[in-house]
């Protein structure tokens, strides 16, 4: 701000105002460049961050679908395990109803101690003391005690892989809100530059016309898909199709978006209004450059609104979600709608893409 200060002041003593205030000019320039450049970083961060968040809740929902599916399978193995543990317990029942008949006459303890047996083999040991069991008693426990053991084993394993999924869904989840805090905070930055924008948005529309006639106007392309600008769906695509008018095939350079009279038009992505005129067919024509892939630049273009619904100007400096215009049925149309374009390249009329390359809608 001093340094700002000391030039302007000068100038009112010396008398050499043009001078100091191209100096004056040059400083701003060069704090807006290096602001863009600041946001433009913080914006490919969030697109970057974004992708992250993305890829992150999708993993969590594929580990939580996966959970589902083995739930699923839990439960008849579960199910199996009750009926296995049923009849295990019945025998154990029946056996020991059996030896205590047998045993009547002695003390009950062999009996307690036989039957509270925690397993197959605890079973064996402590039968060693009662031989006179028939063999067929035997193998109806042991039969028994086997399938109780293999049902619980087979509940276990999908026990395990739940709780290794949802460890794996756990971390998804973190890393997800690590993604939203850093993409929050990203904004947090970004919006703060806005407001030194907002606050300068005079001397940077001066700026950006300067820079834009003089070929000195980029920047790099923020990164991601650009958003919906009329939040409807396409009503018309891009590529060869029956003219509405001409009744011929013809190109479609761009895609219409559903949406009446007055529906407002977002800017899809930062940028730089860098044109808003009459054009032919195009009815009024507003361009706005979102900076460049590589060495092309990456223009939208909105058609059909009447001049008095456009609510930007050449030079202003825009953000993903400002108002930029409204739909109108200015130019060669059969009703109103929005004509929207994506070119990218260099030069008065860079060549028309397909639009779904590069917005999400
Ligand atoms: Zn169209």
């Amino acid at each position: 701000m001093l340094k700002k200060l000391i030039p302007l002041a000068l100038s009112v003593t010396l008398g050499v105002s043009s001078v100091t205030v191209s100096y004056a000019f040059a400083d701003i320039r060069d704090e807006i460049k290096g602001k863009r450049k600041e946001q433009q970083n913080l914006l490919i961060d969030i697109a970057e961050k974004e992708g992250i968040a993305k890829d992150q809740l999708q993993k969590k929902e594929e580990f939580d679908s996966k959970i589902k599916e083995i739930e699923r399978q839990r439960e008849p193995a579960e199910e199996k395990y009750m009926t296995e543990k049923a009849k295990s317990d019945r025998a154990k029942e029946k056996l020991g109803k059996r030896l205590k008949s047998m045993y009547l006459n002695r003390s009950n303890n062999y009996t307690m101690q036989l039957l509270s047996s925690e397993s197959f083999s605890d079973f064996i040991q402590r039968f060693q003391y009662i031989r006179m069991i028939t063999k067929s008693d035997y193998q109806l426990v042991r039969e028994y005690m086997e399938t109780t053991k293999r049902a619980e084993e087979q509940k276990q394993v999908y026990d395990d892989l739940i709780t290794e999924q949802d460890k794996l869904a756990k971390q998804a989840q973190e890393e997800y809100k690590k993604a939203v805090a850093e993409i929050n905070k990203n904004r947090e930055e970004s919006e703060k530059i806005d407001q030194f924008f907002e606050e300068h948005a005079d001397e940077i529309i001066k700026i950006n016309l300067k820079d834009w006639s003089s070929g000195n106007l980029t920047f790099t392309y923020p990164g991601g898909k650009m958003k919906n600008p009329t939040r409807t769906k396409v009503r018309s695509s891009y590529g060869m199709r029956l003219h509405p008018i001409y009744r011929s095939y013809k190109m479609h350079t761009g895609v219409d978006m559903v949406g009446g009279y007055g529906t407002p038009i977002y800017a899809p992505q930062a940028g730089i209004v860098v044109s808003s005129q009459s054009a032919g067919g195009y009815g009024w024509l507003v361009t706005i450059y979102h900076g460049n892939i590589g060495n092309k630049k990456v223009f939208t273009r909105y058609a059909h609104s009447y001049p008095g619904q456009v609510q930007v100007r050449v030079g202003q400096q825009v953000k993903q979600g400002d108002l930029i215009s409204r739909v109108g049925a200015y130019g060669q149309v059969t009703g109103a709608h929005l004509h929207f374009e994506v070119r990218v390249g260099e030069g008065d009329n860079p060549p028309y893409v397909n639009p779904a390359q590069y917005v999400d809608f």
